[in-house]
């Protein structure tokens, strides 16, 4: 198949676009799961609460302002088709895709009046980079000639209350759900519920975690393929909304939205497991040029 081209600057107004109305348009399955969850809501003060967050996104939308003061650190997902090249400007050969993802970020940030919330390093200086880059980018290479760019706009307060944990192989699914149950009940009011909840089972190390973030983008209604892992989903998401965290942490049944499990093969010795706790400020679009 002959190799399709597509341009630098394609690539970095995307990116500025998506993450503009990530941070302002809630996704339709986010917005219809807290609408169901008011309805089912049978404490007043959480569904007062629900009610205020249906209104902030429809008010963000409006008025075209961020969903959330906290704009988030930007995570990309790419999906380059192995047919596709990215075509660079003839004045500097040397930039990449990579550049472009980044450029695409500042221009988000900065056009789109977000909250750019990135240190250029951890623990000594923390000086604000004042771009909200560079983002985080994982890539993959996939059979055809599209090029999928999804931007989710990560909250520091829920992203910290995320945890890992390696488990004994021998461990059952009980021990795993308790522990992942447990690391929802300490995020608590602190990462703002109510949550979408993203678990990776398997992989190694840095796989679990990957896997737990990614398992974020999928639609807030649908299950794992598997009937083991479906279940453990639908079981985790009753029992954590049995903790009486409720949304803001006011009490009431909504603690969470959706549990969602991801899966990848791991080593005999293994059984790692991650949790990625997501706000219900639940911000990511895509884009499949
Ligand atoms: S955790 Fe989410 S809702 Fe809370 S401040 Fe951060 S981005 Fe906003």
């Amino acid at each position: 198949m002959a190799t399709r081209t597509i341009q630098y600057e394609t690539v970095v107004e995307t990116v500025e676009r998506l993450c503009i109305e990530s941070c302002y348009e809630l996704p339709d399955d986010v917005l219809k799961a807290l609408k169901s969850a008011a309805d089912r809501e049978t404490d007043e003060r959480a569904k007062k609460i629900l009610g205020q967050l249906i209104e902030n996104a429809s008010l963000a939308q409006q008025e075209r302002i961020p969903l959330c003061q906290d704009t988030g650190l930007t995570v990309v997902f790419v999906e380059q088709g192995a047919d596709v090249t990215i075509s660079v400007p003839d004045d500097d050969p040397k930039l990449c895709i990579t550049d472009a993802i980044n450029e695409g970020v500042a221009k988000g940030y900065e056009n789109g009046l977000l909250r750019k919330s990135i240190v250029a390093e951890p623990l000594n200086e923390r000086t604000n980079t004042k771009t909200n880059t560079p983002a985080v980018i994982h890539y993959s290479i996939v059979p055809g000639d599209k090029l999928k760019i999804t931007v989710m706009a990560k909250g520091g307060g829920c992203e910290n209350k995320s945890r890992f944990k390696m488990f004994n192989p021998t461990d059952t699914k009980q021990t795993v759900s308790n522990w992942i149950i447990d690391v929802v009940r300490q995020a608590g009011a602190n990462a703002c519920p109510p949550f979408i909840i993203g678990v990776g089972l398997g992989g190694n190390f840095e796989t679990a975690c990957l896997i737990s973030k990614k398992a974020l983008l999928r639609n807030i209604d649908d299950h794992n393929p598997v009937q083991f892992y479906a279940e453990m989903e639908t079981e985790l998401l009753e029992k954590i909304n049995d903790l009486n965290v409720g949304p803001q942490g006011f009490g009431g049944n909504t603690t969470a939205l959706a549990v969602k499990i991801e899966t990848a093969p791991c080593h005999i010795a293994s059984l790692p497991v991650a949790v990625n706790i997501e706000c219900h400020s639940h911000r990511h679009k895509s884009q499949i040029l």
